[in-house]
């Protein structure tokens, strides 16, 4: 019988729910600032560090992406659960 936790994927072809959660469980997210309307927080993947930064509804990641990567989403799930299905929608009020 295999142990092997749910949803731990190795290699390149997890999904951004999957690698997001991988993060989150592997404790690669590092909030740095918190407050309402803004977060900071440092993600490192594969060795290398994100930022990522919330503001006004505004998602950025060093990564490039401005939304629908693993970084944000993965700074989502610990911060906005409900909203993690906006992260990949351009235009939420
Ligand atoms: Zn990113």
């Amino acid at each position: 019988m295999s142990a092997h936790a749910a949803g731990i994927v190795h290699g390149g072809a997890e999904t951004i729910e999957a690698e997001a959660a991988r993060l989150l469980a592997t404790g690669a997210v590092d909030l740095t600032f918190v407050t309402p309307g803004i977060t900071s927080a440092r993600v490192r993947s594969d060795g290398v560090d994100h930022s990522v930064r919330v503001a006004g509804g505004r998602w950025e990641c060093s990564c490039g992406a401005r939304f629908g990567c693993a970084h944000l989403e993965a700074v989502a799930l610990v911060t906005v659960p409900t909203v993690c299905d906006a992260v990949g929608i351009e235009a939420e009020p």
